[in-house]
């Protein structure tokens, strides 16, 4: 699968610990992350991610362009929900293409978990049928 990894910066140590303590999943996957994160992921913990703009500078924009693409099959995001972001349009716009495209997503850690697990045990194999089953047709 892939998965897109986002944190703003007062989010990004708890993302990092996240990451770390899910790694054996993680490192069976395709990740891709906005600039800052990425870094950090590849630096601390030491998995491969393709990194894109820092977020601020596009990456939030990237990655919902993926995500139109139907390039994506995941994202966690952690966002700050306490400080003001300058892209804040970005990351409203990112969480929207989620919705339209089904896209599961995760902003905090109580919910990334049950992803993260769920995919470990196969429930997001949905999305390699998915063009069979004709999801975005309603
Ligand atoms: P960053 O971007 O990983 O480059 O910090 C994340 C964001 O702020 O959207």
């Amino acid at each position: 699968m892939k998965i897109a990894l986002i944190a703003h910066d007062h989010r990004k140590q708890s993302l990092i610990n996240f990451i770390t303590a899910y790694k054996p999943i993680f490192q069976q996957h395709e990740l891709f992350a906005t600039g800052t994160t990425g870094k950090r992921i590849m630096d601390e913990v030491g998995l491969e991610v393709k990194r894109l703009q820092s977020g601020p500078l596009g990456g939030d924009q990237q990655i919902g362009a993926k995500i139109a693409e139907d390039d994506l099959d995941l994202v966690v995001f952690f966002r700050d929900p306490l400080t003001a972001q300058p892209h804040e349009p970005d990351v409203t716009a990112l969480l929207r293409l989620c919705d339209v495209y089904r896209i599961p997503v995760a902003t905090n850690e109580a919910t990334a978990e049950i992803i993260i697990r769920g995919l470990n045990s196969g429930w997001l194999e949905w999305r390699t049928i998915k063009e069979s089953v004709g999801i975005y047709n309603e």
